[in-house]
């Protein structure tokens, strides 16, 4: 785990994301804050390109929680049967419908309690969710913001939760609602768990990782 780096750096770095991509997007499809959750909720041990597939003929038939309830657990199973725990996910997708609609007036909740409520959301979903949607600074924490977060010293930490308060104190303020697209990009495309892609990094001359690639 690298140190923390200091404010001077991070300011830098970000500067350089931000320069880089002013307005980094999630690439997970979706047309309203109902087939967000959704999409989130499916991608659980599954690809962005992978719930992409499925959500397109799903959202067609079923962009809203109404929608969802009347098309049934079996036919959403149809549509998402591509993903990894298909069958749990069709469960809670109906589940959390019904409590959209019967709950919360068939509007997504914007409370993180309340969206942590719903069945297959956790911290991660609801901190995508209020992210994306509401457009609060919250970090959601996924295994490349874990890995590029210890490997280069932006928001070092022992479990997810440590790397997300890091990423919450130490990236400025003015950065933190795009920190969370910033390092899943980065850590998706260049800086990636085997053997990351220093020769193309553009933070690489601020990077204190040792086993930097040519
Ligand atoms: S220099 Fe290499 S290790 Fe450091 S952030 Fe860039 S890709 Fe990752």
């Amino acid at each position: 785990m690298a140190k923390q780096l200091p404010y001077t750096t991070m300011k830098e770095i970000f500067a350089r994301f931000h320069a880089a991509e002013p307005e980094p997007k999630g690439e997970l499809e979706h047309v309203n804050a109902f087939t967000l959750v959704v999409a989130v909720a499916l991608s659980a041990q599954a690809t962005d390109a992978g719930v992409n597939k499925a959500t397109r003929s799903l959202f067609k038939v079923a962009d809203t929680p109404q929608k969802m309830l009347a098309l049934g657990e079996e036919g959403v199973t149809e549509h998402i049967k591509t993903i990894g725990l298909f069958r749990q996910k069709a469960k809670n997708v109906i589940k959390l419908s019904r409590i959209i609609v019967e709950e919360y007036g068939g509007e997504v909740p914007s409370s993180r309690a309340a969206l942590q409520s719903l069945p297959g959301v956790g911290r991660k979903t609801a901190n995508v969710v209020l992210n994306m949607w509401f457009r609060q600074p919250a970090q959601a924490v996924d295994t490349h913001i874990f890995r590029v977060g210890n490997r280069t010293g932006i928001a070092p930490g022992k479990d997810v939760v440590a790397v997300e308060r890091a990423i919450e104190d130490n990236v400025p303020a003015e950065y933190l609602l795009h920190a969370h697209h910033w390092l899943i990009l980065h850590g998706r495309y260049i800086c990636v768990a085997r053997k990351p892609k220093c020769g193309a990094c553009l933070i690489r001359d601020l990077c204190p990782y040792e086993d930097k690639t040519a």
